[in-house]
């Protein structure tokens, strides 16, 4: 039996084409149908056949899931349970992401194209946040403020209310831990909604919560498109907070539309993240983490390296390693064990890719190796696109400046630190960076000058979840992991208190 014989573990929640219609929305406790009946067709990226259906639902389903939801806060009992109470549920929960961990990675896998090891590694790192969440959740719970005498006064930090969460297909289940797992620590109840084309582990956290005794109420879920359920809840007056993961243009149009109901943003967006190679560095090493930044996951990462700048006295040899590396990668269905990296998510999204790399080809940059689909007829029917090295670019360059969110890598050259940093700044994004060098003054020097939310000295691509995560300029609002992405779920409250009040006569 290869990977591609395996099949997607059967759950209540998912349907087979032609089977009775699937309860995959989780409202109030409860699993149910969409309530108009709809369903859609969840594909295998791998051979474009239809994986599983789920419910389809719509904005009537999102008001439910909100009424749910806010009953849920309104109701208190939630809110007020000891926050440490909350912190063993988060603990149960990453108990049982290991004990099914190899289920949902090949769920993962099936769902997003990814290898089931890269899956295998989501359910670490996720687990990893829960983790931290349940100790910080009875953490920091408030703080007394140092007053005139007379005068008490503390802040304490309380739940927002009822936060709806939007995420994307690239990394369904991390996405949403870092949104879930710091909102069930500080108290609030949710509405989740992932991307239609990936649902199927968003389904199973919610079942895991549930398992882990969150109560009814506090974790729903709704499926649906983003233009009818992700608007409905960005524009719904009982949602207090909308934590959004996804694309930029996506980005502004709910903050534009929350801005109706003054509600909280929270936003993950888009990424063009410099990779600065200095001369001094070992280019094996060097040219093995350009690898991973700029093909993990077929480039489908918001931190990707897709944009190598390199020193001009190296770039010869970097790149023609660059290249005969990305020429040897084995693309295949991600249940193979021997493949290392899987297609695309869709063909609308490989089309997305394709016609970037065209317009890349139209503006003068060269395709160095890749810029087309594979040869391998088994792999025809998935949507499969070859990783792709552009050299010869510029910063003046769409390719250069959009992000791709594909296998596409973009190579520049520089000759001065200054002007290494200038061209790793020369972007509208801002969420991450690396530069290699073997001079660890330089590195800090470059590290300094970058504006972008994370920046790697000597390496590419991991995150902590005590470190904060997130974009400067355009690549989003807020932070998430760390403390800060526990406070994105916290209202800060002052509480001040007269000891001994007395008549002020003011008025007299
Ligand atoms: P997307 O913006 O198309 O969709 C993301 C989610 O938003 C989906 O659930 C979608 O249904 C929903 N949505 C779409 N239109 C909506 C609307 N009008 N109102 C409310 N919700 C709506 O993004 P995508 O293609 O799923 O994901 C890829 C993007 O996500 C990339 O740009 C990537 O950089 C970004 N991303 C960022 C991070 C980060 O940490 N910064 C992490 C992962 C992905």
């Amino acid at each position: 039996m290869t990977g591609s014989d395996l099949r997607l573990p059967a759950k209540p929640y998912l349907s087979e084409p032609g089977k009775a219609g699937p309860e995959s929305e989780y409202i109030d406790g409860a699993w149910r149908a969409a309530a108009k009946g709809g369903t859609r067709e969840v594909l295998d990226p791998y051979d474009a056949s239809v994986l599983t259906v789920v419910s389809e639902g719509g904005a009537d389903d999102a008001d439910t899931a909100v009424a749910a939801a806010r009953a849920a806060f309104d109701d208190g009992a939630w809110a007020r349970r000891p926050a440490a109470e909350r912190g063993r549920i988060l603990d149960r929960i990453a108990d049982f992401l290991q004990r099914d961990r190899a289920e949902i990675a090949l769920m993962e896998s099936f769902d997003t194209g990814k290898t089931v090891d890269e899956g295998g590694i989501d359910v670490d790192d996720v687990t990893a946040v829960f983790r931290y969440y349940a100790g910080l959740a009875d953490k920091d719970t408030g703080r007394a403020v140092s007053t005139p005498e007379g005068v008490s006064s503390r802040v304490v930090y309380e739940p927002v209310g009822v936060c709806a969460m939007i995420t994307p297909w690239n990394y369904p289940l991390l996405q949403l831990a870092w949104k879930m797992a710091p909102a069930i620590a500080a108290g609030n109840t949710m509405v989740v909604k992932p991307s239609e084309i990936t649902p199927v582990t968003t389904c199973k956290l919610v079942e895991l919560c549930t398992e882990a005794g969150v109560p009814a109420g506090v974790a729903n879920l709704v499926l649906g498109t983003g233009a009818e359920v992700g608007s409905a809840l960005v524009e719904h007056p009982g949602v207090d907070l909308v934590s959004f993961t996804g694309g930029l243009a996506t980005g502004k149009r709910i903050m534009a539309s929350a801005a109706e109901t003054v509600k909280k943003v929270a936003l993950e967006l888009g990424g063009k993240n410099p990779n600065i190679v200095f001369p001094d560095v070992d280019l094996d090493t060097a040219v093995d983490y350009a690898m991973i930044a700029a093909f993990f996951h077929s480039g489908q990462v918001c931190s990707a390296g897709a944009r190598l700048i390199v020193h001009e006295d190296v770039h010869d040899a970097f790149v023609a390693e660059l290249c005969r590396r990305a020429e040897r990668v084995r693309l295949g269905c991600g249940r193979d064990e021997s493949v290392q990296c899987g297609p695309l998510v869709s063909a609308e999204h490989r089309a997305k890719v394709e016609a970037a790399v065209a317009r890349g080809v139209e503006e003068g940059a060269t395709p160095a190796v890749g810029g087309r689909r594979p040869d391998e007829p088994e792999l025809a029917d998935g949507f499969f696109y070859r990783p792709t090295v552009f050299t010869g670019c510029h910063g003046g360059m769409d390719i250069v400046q959009t992000e791709v969110f594909g296998p596409v890598v973009t190579v520049e050259t520089f000759r001065t630190e200054d002007e290494a940093i200038a061209i790793g700044n020369d972007t509208d994004y801002g969420l991450s960076g690396a530069v290699w060098t073997d001079d660890p003054g330089r590195g800090e020097r470059v590290a300094a000058g970058l504006r972008h939310g994370t920046v790697w000295i000597n390496d590419f691509g991991p995150y902590l979840p005590g470190a904060e995560w997130g974009g400067f300029k355009r690549s989003g609002v807020g932070r998430e992991l760390g403390h800060a992405g526990l406070d994105e779920y916290r209202e800060a409250k002052h509480i001040y208190r007269n000891l001994a009040p007395e008549p002020q006569r003011w008025f007299d």
